[in-house]
């Protein structure tokens, strides 16, 4: 067992006050009473002693390059409650693994993965009862890393902080599950190169305009092409794609380096192929896309996520104008690996993959 050094918490917040915030929680509004710090100093050997204690702001210096240079990276997982009583991480190293991916990237420190995991799970021993018990609900963990060196020349800093905080979640789908609608965006999210594969924020910045114009233009998500030849399909906002055909031949956007490696992608690809469709990572055009939706080759197309899981996308719009993905509603293939999904992360369907840390 790692050792976490415990600080009080000298307000925690109110039973009833918890039982209320977690009736209704939304997403990324409410938070736990608890983080986990952990302080990264190249000078004095790498990372310290954990530290489990309040959630409150954290003291940063104004010249810390996380606030200059954006060198910054995340990770977002859910635990959910199990039919027994435990809380279940779904696939909590692949967060700790992408997280380092995304670190390289960033010229960041590693977080090791059993620092990234016992925090979460001592995050958890605090903070469980902030499990929301609403249908659909779960507890957000949002593990992150920031470079906190006060130091102005844009080098990799010396200095880091590796921090968990936790959010109560909501039911994704407030008004019942339905299909998304989708605008093309003219912007794109990343370049060959650049740095598309990783979780850092200076990503999600960028998206904050292509989004805002999808939003003001009544859609649901954005949808980014690729920045070279601006036809290829590259993946939404924050969930990738999966294009499901009427022969049972399934493709989803190949990693290239452009988009984010999701760990829902690669837990659709595997469940996909258990079912008998046939998966492959392949370029997929807009063009050859509206071309397949309107002769019916195309019969779903699945947008996935650690938010929303697995949804449908029922229409695509831009420029050009829109189309739709068979009758615009949510389709078989798509109910059904959502229902599976689901029902391992939540305990309620064997866990043959070993996905589940409980
Ligand atoms: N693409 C982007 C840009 C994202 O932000 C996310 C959410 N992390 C995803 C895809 C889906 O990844 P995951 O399945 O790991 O949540």
């Amino acid at each position: 067992m790692m050792h976490f050094d415990s600080l009080p918490h000298p307000s925690p917040t109110p039973d009833a006050t918890r039982t209320q915030l977690i009736a209704d929680p939304g997403f990324g509004t409410v938070f736990s009473d608890h983080m986990v710090v952990v302080d990264y100093d190249e000078s004095l050997g790498g990372w310290q002693t954990p530290t489990i204690g309040p959630r409150q702001p954290i003291p940063l210096d104004p010249a810390a390059s996380v606030l200059h240079y954006a060198q910054e990276i995340f990770e977002g997982l859910k635990a959910y409650r199990h039919p027994d009583g435990a809380l279940g991480l779904f696939r909590p190293e692949a967060n700790a693994a992408r997280f380092n991916a995304s670190a390289d990237r960033l010229a960041m420190p590693h977080v090791p993965p059993e620092l990234f995991i016992a925090s979460i799970r001592a995050l958890l021993d605090v903070d469980g009862n902030w499990y929301p018990a609403v249908e659909g609900g779960s507890l957000y963990l949002r593990p992150f890393m920031i470079a906190t060196e006060a130091f102005l020349g844009v080098r990799p800093a010396k200095k880091y902080k590796f921090i968990v905080i936790a959010s109560p979640a909501g039911n994704y789908f407030k008004s019942g599950a339905k299909a998304v609608s989708i605008w093309i965006s003219d912007y794109t999210r990343a370049a060959p190169g650049g740095t598309g594969a990783a979780k850092c924020g200076g990503n999600y910045a960028a998206s904050l305009v292509p989004t805002g114009q999808a939003f003001a233009k009544g859609h649901d998500q954005v949808l980014f092409l690729d920045a070279v030849e601006r036809k290829w399909v590259e993946e939404l906002g924050g969930m990738n794609l999966f294009f499901v055909f009427a022969d049972g031949t399934v493709i989803t956007p190949p990693l290239t380096g452009t988009i984010l490696p999701g760990i829902t992608r690669n837990s659709l690809m595997a469940l996909l192929t258990e079912q008998g469709l046939s998966v492959s990572e392949a370029p997929y055009s807009i063009d050859q896309w509206r071309a397949d939706a309107e002769s019916g080759h195309l019969v779903e197309v699945m947008a996935c996520g650690t938010a929303a899981v697995v949804t449908a996308v029922g229409t695509v719009a831009g420029p050009d104008g829109a189309f739709t993905i068979g009758a615009g509603g949510i389709g078989q293939t798509t109910a059904k690996l959502r229902e599976t999904l689901v029902g391992i992360q939540t305990g309620q369907i064997a866990d043959t993959h070993g996905w589940v840390m409980r």
